[in-house]
């Protein structure tokens, strides 16, 4: 769903730096201008960051419009990067950690991000000190009564449209819809005003991996200088918005955020990956017959019946005490073990569940 989100903008949205030089400030600059943006952030009393897909390119997310980017592929005509993964397998990076652990000690007040990858939820930032601009594609919402869901798979649309699920209201039960735009779609009201307003309390803003040429989401950390706030610059490229920006850092992200941590002696708190399923286990006795009944074991998502589990690769079923009944291997979803045979009450059953394991990451 990425890659397909991705061609639908590249056809719509202004290509101007596409396949532009990736730009490295020399190693003695570059640890300057680390020591300055340190200063910068530490001195800031309202610092608010703004996130592009040069946040997600270590993750194994594939930006957009570097030389390798998607957008600059295809106008090449060589398809997209093979490198390229669903986003279920990617994990934070050392950048998005980082912004856990400023926010937590109360330097960053508010995350803006252009990304659908959900990673900054993934990876802890509070949804109240979030907007994404343009959706996260393991969000869906309730147009009836605005309740937000967030999956661990991702939501099978894109547009805005309706999704397979419900809302589990119990007075509202609307159809879901996904929250990814697509390139005709009006940036969200509630996203846009907040991170507008957020812009306007900054004294500082932080823009991280993104060449600032989407708009009008790219305006957007602008409106900080109204007030006599800062703009600073980290991104690999060129971008548009570099003679309003107080610095700029042509520097990988994670590098040059790991230097500021050090610099504040900030630690980069580890991710830890939660993965929940559940098991179901249903039996129906027969009366006329006691020594047999049918039951169903099924190991299921979390967020219901409709709900995939990217996660699982396989489930194993045996019955240790019972070495006459067979070990059953499901290996395709829905992850169901239908049978209809005696089970006594003190029998065991072991499951195991093989999960797929998700991208290096910093942290995997
Ligand atoms: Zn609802």
């Amino acid at each position: 769903m990425s890659i397909g989100y991705a061609q639908k903008l590249s056809d719509k949205k202004d290509v101007g730096t596409l396949g532009m030089p990736e730009l490295f400030d020399p190693p003695y600059n570059l640890q300057q201008k680390v020591e300055q943006l340190a200063v910068i952030i530490q001195k800031s009393k309202y610092l608010v960051v703004f996130t592009g897909a040069g946040t997600s390119t270590s993750c194994g997310v594939p930006d957009f419009r570097g030389p390798k980017g998607i957008w600059t592929l295809q106008r090449q005509g060589k398809g997209v990067p093979e490198a390229s993964l669903p986003f279920d397998r990617a994990m934070p990076s050392l950048t998005h950690m980082a912004l856990v652990e400023l926010e937590k000690a109360g330097i960053l007040k508010f995350v803006i991000s252009q990304n659908v990858d959900g990673l900054h939820l993934k990876s802890g930032i509070p949804r109240e000190k979030l907007a994404e601009l343009h959706g996260n594609s393991f969000r869906e919402v309730c147009p009836s009564c605005g309740m937000e869901y967030l999956r661990d798979f991702e939501v099978e649309t894109i547009g805005l449209k309706n999704t397979p699920r419900r809302c589990v209201e119990e007075k509202c039960k609307a159809r879901l819809r996904d929250t990814v735009l697509d390139c005709e779609d009006e940036l969200p009201g509630k996203e846009m005003n907040l991170a507008e307003q957020q812009c306007e309390m900054a004294d500082m803003i932080l823009c991280l991996g993104t060449s600032l040429q989407i708009t009008p989401a790219c305006d957007i950390p602008l409106r900080a200088l109204r007030n006599g706030g800062k703009v600073v610059i980290v991104n690999l490229q060129q971008t548009p918005k570099d003679k309003d920006a107080s610095l700029v850092i042509h520097g990988l992200v994670d590098e040059v955020i790991s230097g500021v941590m050090s610099y504040l002696y900030l630690r980069i708190p580890p991710f830890v990956r939660v993965d929940v399923f559940q098991i179901v286990f249903t039996r129906c006795t027969r009366l006329s017959d006691k020594r047999f009944m049918k039951w169903r074991l099924r190991v299921a998502s979390i967020h219901g019946q409709n709900a995939p589990l990217p996660f699982v690769r396989s489930v194993e079923v045996s019955f240790p005490g019972r070495p006459e009944l067979k070990v059953a291997t499901l290996s395709k979803q829905p992850f169901l073990l239908k049978r209809h045979l005696s089970l006594q009450s003190f029998d065991q059953i072991v499951i195991r569940a093989e999960l797929l394991k998700r991208l290096r990451g910093a942290y995997a």
